[in-house]
């Protein structure tokens, strides 16, 4: 498992449906450290042949006073600072929200391989969405349907290139 995966972007856009679908069956490792590591999960995950580590971030979702921005931006910093691919998720059903546009100025600073993926594509009310993606400055969003797979082999090219 040479390739690191990180999927981070706002809550609820769905990065913990894409991680499980990822990861498949297998029981997630929790890091239980205490502080921002907390409730992120790592995991080997699969796409056909392709296997790699794969981050999931969370843990700021309960967080409701101002450190919500701090702690979600530590742990972006921190996957990050691990990946080798990061897949920038957002909601194409919501569109391009002032807390996406906001991950993105993070994302930018961090000189690394960066893929939109705008998730919950799974019907024609995402395409509004897909394409107002480009003004998040990362080119062209994968289109992605975690709940429902699709997507997955745009996916598999991207991390078979990091490879
Ligand atoms: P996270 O906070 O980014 O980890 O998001 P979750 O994975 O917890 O998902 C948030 C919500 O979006 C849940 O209600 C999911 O069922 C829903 N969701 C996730 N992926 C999809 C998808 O591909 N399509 C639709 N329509 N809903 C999805
Ligand atoms: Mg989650």
């Amino acid at each position: 498992m040479s390739v690191t995966v990180a999927i981070v972007g706002r809550p609820n856009v769905g990065k913990s449906t894409l991680f499980n679908r990822l990861v498949g069956r297998k029981i997630a490792l929790v890091d239980d450290t205490p502080g921002v590591t907390r409730d992120r999960r790592e995991a080997e995950g699969r796409i056909a042949d392709l296997k790699f580590r794969v981050l999931d971030t969370a843990g700021y979702e309960d967080v409701t006073d101002d450190s919500l921005e701090s702690r979600m931006r530590r742990q972006t910093e921190l996957a990050i600072a691990e990946a080798d691919v990061i897949l920038f998720m957002f909601d194409a059903r919501a569109g391009v929200t002032p807390l996406d546009q906001r991950f993105a100025q993070v994302l930018r600073k961090a000189g690394k391989d960066v893929h939109l993926v705008g998730n919950k594509a799974e019907g024609r009310e995402a395409e509004p969405g897909l394409i107002e993606a480009f003004k998040l400055g990362f080119g062209e969003p994968i289109a992605l349907s975690a709940e429902h797979g699709l997507g997955l082999s745009d996916l598999h090219s991207i991390v078979s290139q990091a490879i």
